[in-house]
């Protein structure tokens, strides 16, 4: 890390926006939740999918968070809306800027509990890699995720609120049809394993997708999942979107190692689910994500052994040269080793891009979030 890199964090004072005080909160409601929640609030059935509709534009659209701008709906039933529901967002704990652009937020939501969403903004893209649970129960000995307790599922309006909360601060809302979108891509790679919270992961990018919601094409969203086989074709029937599998290992050994829910749902397994995927085809391939481990995955080996495995796949290789945190038992390997390795895999006719890491020096890369509350709590259990 360099020291005198211009990061600035700040730590935003912004007065918490009242939580709604328990009234249910728009976003994240699903089109036939809130048409429902409509209906249950006096608005006549015939009527009910026309105000979801009109209410979706408002707050998916303008990013609008108050019902009284609604201005299409006639005013009492504004006041209607406001006593009965919220429009809410995550709070914003803190966001960092790093040197390259990369703005990582830590999130407050019901219950103190705190979350991470990166923006990592790209010449042709924007992408938010967003959290689906505090924490995670898996415990791939790579990740920093991996080693927090504390864990809870997200609901969709959390997760749909991370979305939420990168645009306010982007000021992307309502932005003319040829002006570029600036979360126009989004990854379910962030804390969590999304395939343990696959209905509400669903519920929240239905609503990304949609075109009176989010409005992103499917093809800009994808679900990244270490391998919870059962779940990987809802993916492809419920939801829709590009697939990417954190596989690292190329024997069950190895992976069972780096990702131990491969000792339930071993390597034949989640590549049987791969080639079961509905989508996977020349223009949707499935990508497969790979941590490049210092002397423990990167052989020339290994890489023969990858390619015979995903034969027949429509597959791109992600390799991600490992992201260090502290404490952690494994080195990133050499440069020249990973390039040899990718050479292989290009080779083979897989295309093989070797990701860059981004927001390094606020801790922002792959496999590098974990909230501060943890932290701190660490620190102060480990304090003699
Ligand atoms: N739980 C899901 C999604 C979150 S992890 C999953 O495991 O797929 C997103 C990606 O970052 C995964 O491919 C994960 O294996 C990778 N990753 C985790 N820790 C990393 C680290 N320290 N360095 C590089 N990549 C890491
Ligand atoms: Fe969980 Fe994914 Fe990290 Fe594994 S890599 S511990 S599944 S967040």
């Amino acid at each position: 890390m360099n020291a005198t890199a211009p990061i600035t964090q700040d730590l935003l004072t912004i007065p918490r926006k009242d939580a709604g005080g328990g009234l249910p909160d728009i976003i994240g409601m699903t089109r036939d939740g809130l048409r429902s929640a409509l209906i249950e609030a006096g608005t006549p059935d015939r009527m009910a999918a026309m105000r979801t509709s009109q209410i979706w534009k408002w707050v998916y659209h303008k990013g609008l968070t108050d019902f009284g701008a609604m201005t299409n709906l006639a005013r009492p039933y504004r006041e209607m809306l406001a006593e009965r529901f919220t429009i809410g967002r995550p709070e914003i704990v803190t966001r960092q800027v790093s040197q390259d652009g990369t703005r990582k937020y830590l999130l407050r939501i019901a219950g103190g509990h705190e979350i991470e969403t990166v923006y990592i903004p790209e010449t042709d893209r924007g992408t938010l890699c967003v959290s689906s649970q505090v924490g995670c129960t898996l415990t791939c000995s790579f990740c920093h995720t991996g080693t927090q307790r504390l864990v809870r599922n997200l609901t969709p309006s959390e997760i749909v609120g991370q979305v939420m909360v990168a645009r306010d601060d982007l000021g992307d809302w309502d932005r003319d049809p040829d002006e570029k979108r600036l979360v126009s891509n989004i990854v379910l790679m962030g804390m969590g394993e999304p395939l343990y919270n696959t209905d509400a992961v669903r519920d929240a990018m239905l609503i990304a997708m949609d075109d009176e919601g989010i409005a992103l094409s499917r093809r800009r969203i994808t679900l990244s999942t270490s391998g919870i086989v059962p779940e990987i074709a809802r993916v492809g029937e419920e939801i829709n979107c590009l697939l990417a599998i954190s596989f690292h290992g190329t024997t069950d050994e190895i992976r069972d190692r780096l990702v131990p829910i491969n000792k339930k749902w071993n390597i034949a397994a989640l590549l049987d689910a791969c080639r079961a995927y509905p989508r996977a085809s020349n223009s949707e391939r499935i990508t497969f994500e790979y941590v490049m481990l210092k002397d423990v995955n990167d052989s020339n080996a290994d890489a023969r052994r990858l390619v015979k495995l995903i034969a027949g796949i429509p597959a791109k290789i992600n390799l991600i040269p490992f992201n260090p945190w502290p404490g952690a038992p494994y080195e990133r390997s050499d440069p020249d080793r990973i390039e040899a390795f990718a050479a292989i895999v290009n080779k083979a006719g897989y295309s093989s891009p070797v990701r860059r890491p981004r927001g390094e020096d606020i801790m922002a890369a792959c496999g590098q979030l974990k909230s501060a509350t943890e932290r701190a709590r660490r620190e102060r259990t480990a304090a003699p």
